[in-house]
């Protein structure tokens, strides 16, 4: 099963992501966390994303789609896996219809975690607190959601004229909110 998660910074879907890995023995293939490794690897890519990340801004669309496709051909991705931070804007949508095209694969379900903005915003400022991550900072996360307002939330509307999208509600616990996920998906 192929699954793109959908939803704002803060949304949960890392969260939930790491919950379906388990359930379904897909991969959660996150660009956030392999952009966050390369850093932490000090690799080229690494050095070439961090400025942009620390900023808040998306890294460019080549280079993450060219991470994204060496990760999915991996072993433990041929029967599927969960997309979290991809696509973040419609290039990158229409870019991984051609490279599902090109690898014969599909793309199953598009889940959109909905949450209130002013809960995401209380949900980042309690994560900077116990992660630290460099992007947290309240600037930072304002642009992030910024960005994702005018980037991000048009692939919704992208998938929704495929009739691929799923709309989740976000509230409530993390338990409530992976039961309407696997109502969706029927398992
Ligand atoms: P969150 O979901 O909380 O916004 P992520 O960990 O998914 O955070 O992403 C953190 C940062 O990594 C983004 O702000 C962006 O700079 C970069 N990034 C992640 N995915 C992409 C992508 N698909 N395209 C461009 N940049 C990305």
């Amino acid at each position: 099963m192929r699954i793109v998660l959908l939803g704002a910074p803060g949304s949960g879907k890392g969260t939930q992501a790491k919950l379906l890995e388990e359930k379904l023995n897909i991969p959660h293939v996150s660009t956030g966390d392999l952009f966050r490794a390369a850093i932490a690897n000090k690799t080229p890519l690494g050095l070439a994303a961090k400025e942009v990340m620390d900023r808040g801004d998306l890294v460019a669309d080549e280079i993450t789609l060219g991470m994204l496709k060496e990760r999915i051909t991996q072993a433990d991705a041929s029967n599927g896996f969960i997309l979290d931070g991809f696509p973040r804007n419609l290039a990158q949508a229409e870019m991984l219809e051609t490279l599902f095209k090109e690898l014969d694969m599909a793309l199953d379900h598009a889940l959109l975690i909905q949450v209130d903005p002013d809960e995401v915003v209380a949900r980042i400022a309690k994560r900077a607190e116990i992660e630290g991550r460099t992007d947290d900072t309240e600037e930072v996360v304002r642009n992030r959601l910024n960005v994702y307002a005018e980037q991000t939330a048009p692939v919704a509307d992208y998938y929704k004229k495929q009739d691929i999208v799923t709309e989740i509600l976000g509230k409530g616990s993390i338990e409530d909110v992976q039961a309407r996920i696997q109502a969706i998906l029927r398992f």
